[in-house]
């Protein structure tokens, strides 16, 4: 936007609004993107040396690989609109193939319940209806509890279904008792099924639809992280300026407590950078914790208690074209170590060399656990290991492989974290130039599509259109996948 000032001395003359972005993932890109169309003179700070954030794709020795493969989907006609033309004839379709590892049977995932009553053994099967059934009953008679993750999904698929399932695998990725999940995490990720209608399908009565989710997603054919990669190309092309490996690190209020500067650390340098508006999309805590002069005791304790899970990742080229037909298999069962295995070359054959593939294992941890600090040559070889007792690979098949991880990787939903956001979020009203969002900026279990939703908003926030809660607003949003 191109505004007229007076600035003292000098006649007037044009200036452009400047806005400084934190963090270069889809929500802050999306941001730069809008807003140098918009015409503002856009700064992003990315602590990286590669743009996408959690999205982002490695590309590594002829071989690429998603941090947890990325499907991409959205009932927003703008971000797709958006996506579509920046990836033109290198975004494709995949159709979706997923499964849960149980008992060493690959049983199809989302639960087709017909599928996993005929592949559980009978005495579960049987005995995952009789609980379905008795659950109904009890609610019937007295509606049970759902505010936590437990309760929402034990009073909708019954202890049996819970137990093998949903309680085992949520332990396995959260590391906390589901008792004490809040229930919107289940409700954003998981959809009911109605048991008796799957039951009329198994005895021939009624044929069964797939259960949950979409069958197909959008998928660009070199991984997820292209759509980031072109999205700064074309911020740069429309002169907006990215600076790569500049870690905020120091963000100082002024005047009416309006964010005065940015500090920044880059190439060993302290750097600083200011703008009318600042646009936030760094985890929330790290937001709060560089400013200047610091908030309260008690907003920077909220911030600081606020769970969050880390992820690492141990990408192994494998030499073979195909270990199975899925795209990814979760794996609930505690003897195993890592939650989920991708396979890279079923999301797209462009992603791996010909005649191989590549299998990336998921691991769940917290920052003070053994597996965050493990020594990447361990954490292969527990993988290999664990690969070797599912029988999947044997270790002479594995070429090279790689580790990556996410100190951020997923906001935990615990019972009071509602409370405590408010809290948050009152506090970042409060500073007159900021507009957080993203799945970082607003601590929110957020998937891309909406994240680069919030890019949009937060510029018209920035452009006067809307008001500043309107992105507190959206971050509420139910996904829809
Ligand atoms: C395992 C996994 C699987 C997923 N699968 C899907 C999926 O299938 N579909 C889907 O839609 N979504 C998926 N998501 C969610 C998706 O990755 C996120 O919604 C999206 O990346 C959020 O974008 P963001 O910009 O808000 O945050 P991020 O992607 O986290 O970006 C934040 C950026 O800020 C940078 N940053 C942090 N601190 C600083 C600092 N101090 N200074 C400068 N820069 C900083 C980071 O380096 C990062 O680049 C998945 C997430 C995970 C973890």
């Amino acid at each position: 936007m191109v505004v007229l000032i007076n600035d003292g001395m000098e006649k007037q003359k044009m200036r452009k609004h400047k806005v400084v972005i934190m963090g270069g993932g889809p929500a802050g890109l999306t941001a730069a993107y809008s807003l140098v169309q918009k015409g503002y003179e856009v700064i992003l700070l990315e602590q990286e040396m590669q743009v996408g954030g959690q999205s982002k794709t490695i590309h590594y020795n002829g071989y690429q690989f998603d941090l947890g493969g990325h499907r991409f989907l959205s009932a927003y006609d703008d971000v797709l609109s958006l996506v579509k033309n920046l990836l033109g004839e290198e975004l494709g379709t995949v159709p979706r193939k997923s499964s849960i590892l149980f008992d060493g049977r690959l049983i199809r995932y989302p639960l087709k319940l017909e599928d996993v009553l005929r592949k559980m053994k009978l005495s579960v099967s049987a005995r995952a209806v009789i609980d379905y059934c008795w659950e109904k009953l009890k609610n019937m008679i007295k509606e049970g509890p759902e505010e936590s993750f437990e309760g929402w999904t034990r009073k909708r698929f019954g202890k049996t279904l819970y137990d093998i399932y949903f309680g085992m695998y949520t332990e396995k990725v959260w590391g906390v008792s589901p008792k004490t999940i809040s229930a919107d995490w289940a409700r954003k990720r998981i959809t009911s099924v109605n048991l008796m209608e799957v039951m009329k399908s198994l005895i021939g009565l009624k044929k069964q639809q797939g259960v949950f989710e979409c069958s197909e997603f959008y998928y660009p054919s070199q991984g997820i992280g292209r759509i980031y990669e072109k999205l700064a190309e074309s911020v740069i092309a429309m002169g907006g300026t990215i600076h790569l490996g500049s870690k905020v690190s120091e963000i100082t209020l002024g005047q009416g407590g309006k964010i005065a500067s940015v500090g920044y650390e880059r190439s060993g340098d302290h750097c600083e950078t200011s703008g009318d508006w600042v646009v936030s999309t760094i985890p929330l805590p790290e937001f709060i914790s560089a400013i200047r002069p610091a908030p309260s005791e008690k907003i920077q304790q909220i911030a600081r208690s606020l769970p969050n899970r880390c992820l690492r990742f141990v990408a192994l080229l494998v030499d073979r074209s195909q270990i199975t037909d899925n795209l990814w298999i979760h794996v609930p069962e505690k003897h195993i170590r890592f939650f989920r295995i991708q396979e890279f070359g079923n999301w797209s054959q462009k992603m791996v060399p010909e005649g191989k593939t590549v299998l990336l294992c998921e691991f769940a941890c917290n920052k003070e656990d053994s597996l965050w600090n493990m020594e990447e040559e361990r954490l292969k070889e527990i993988c290999i290991q664990d690969l070797e007792k599912l029988g999947m690979i044997n270790r002479a098949e594995v070429l090279e492989y790689r580790v990556e991880a996410l100190e951020y990787g997923y906001p935990l939903y615990s019972l009071d974290y509602k409370e405590k956001l408010e809290i948050l979020y009152d506090y970042l009203l409060s500073i007159p130039n900021i507009v957080a969002h993203g799945r970082q900026g607003l601590y929110r279990y957020d998937t891309m599509d909406h994240a680069m939703k919030t890019g949009m908003i937060a510029s018209a926030i920035v452009a006067g259109d809307l008001p500043r809660k309107e992105l507190i607003r959206t971050s509420e949003v139910t996904d829809q996948y």
